[in-house]
């Protein structure tokens, strides 16, 4: 994936079996997109295979996934080393993502463990962070993302061969239908920069942070003028392959 280019990542959650994936990826590659554009695709493990035969010889969406574990191989029953997804091809991984949080007690120091072994296997982590809303409504929405942030950033190298993304996410924006407003998606990649900065020093700016939270084809355009939003985590609206290729098309301005 180029640094330069703004990154639209579509999360399918829990969608998609091989067969559907191989379709998708069929009919997204008919979607004419962007050349300014880095997009990638996060799939259900089990669909990996799938979506990797139907590209081809195509490396437009890059292959993204949802989750990894942090250990090289063991008795981990369950568990997927990045070391494998990396056998697959894949490119970048979600990691911290807020249903994981919630659903599967995902812990920052986890998190942060994560991202390490993912980077070390050459995969960027997309690292997912925000707050809730009773957070939001608490004033504590700024120190929240930056506590998850400095927890997942341990250890983590901010060059080199896979760079690592931030997705701000505030959980409440996310399949809600709400989205956060781009004003205040951007004050909060205000607040991530300079943690970037601290943790990295000047090879941060070429770290993406990218807004994720009930993005569509109507407000993508919104998101991808605002100054310090370099792209989107896109869940719901990526599930329909020619809807996402308008998302595309939509998030870069002709
Ligand atoms: C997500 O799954 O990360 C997400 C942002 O979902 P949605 O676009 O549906 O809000």
């Amino acid at each position: 994936m180029n640094d330069m280019k703004k990154l639209i990542v579509a999360n399918w959650k829990m969608h998609y079996g091989p067969v559907k994936a191989g379709g998708w990826i069929r009919a997204f590659r008919r979607e004419r997109l962007p050349k300014e554009l880095d997009v990638a695709v996060a799939v259900p493990f089990v669909s990996l295979a799938a979506v990797r035969a139907s590209l081809g010889r195509a490396s437009i969406p890059a292959l993204a996934a949802q989750d990894a574990f942090w250990a090289e191989s063991g008795a981990y029953t369950g568990e997927i080393a990045p070391s494998m997804l990396a056998e697959f091809g894949v490119s970048a991984c979600l990691v911290g993502h807020s249903e994981r949080r919630l659903h599967l007690g995902e812990t920052d120091e986890m998190i942060g463990k994560k991202a390490v072994a993912l980077q070390k296997a050459g995969i960027s982590p997309v690292i997912c962070v925000g707050e809730t809303e009773m957070q939001r409504k608490r004033g504590q929405a700024n120190r929240t993302v930056r506590t998850q942030l400095q927890a997942a950033l341990k250890g983590l190298k901010g060059d080199g061969r896979a760079p690592v993304v931030i997705a701000y996410e505030p959980v409440w924006a996310i399949g809600s239908g709400r989205p956060c407003s781009p004003l205040d998606a951007k004050q909060m990649h205000d607040v991530i920069r300079p943690v970037l900065t601290k943790a990295f020093g000047a090879t941060s700016e070429a770290i993406r942070i990218i807004y994720g939270g009930s993005v569509d084809v109507r407000n993508i355009g919104e998101y991808m003028t605002t100054t310090g939003i370099d792209g989107a985590l896109v869940g719901g609206a990526s599930l329909d392959p020619r809807d996402f290729g308008l998302l595309c098309r939509a998030a870069v301005p002709s």
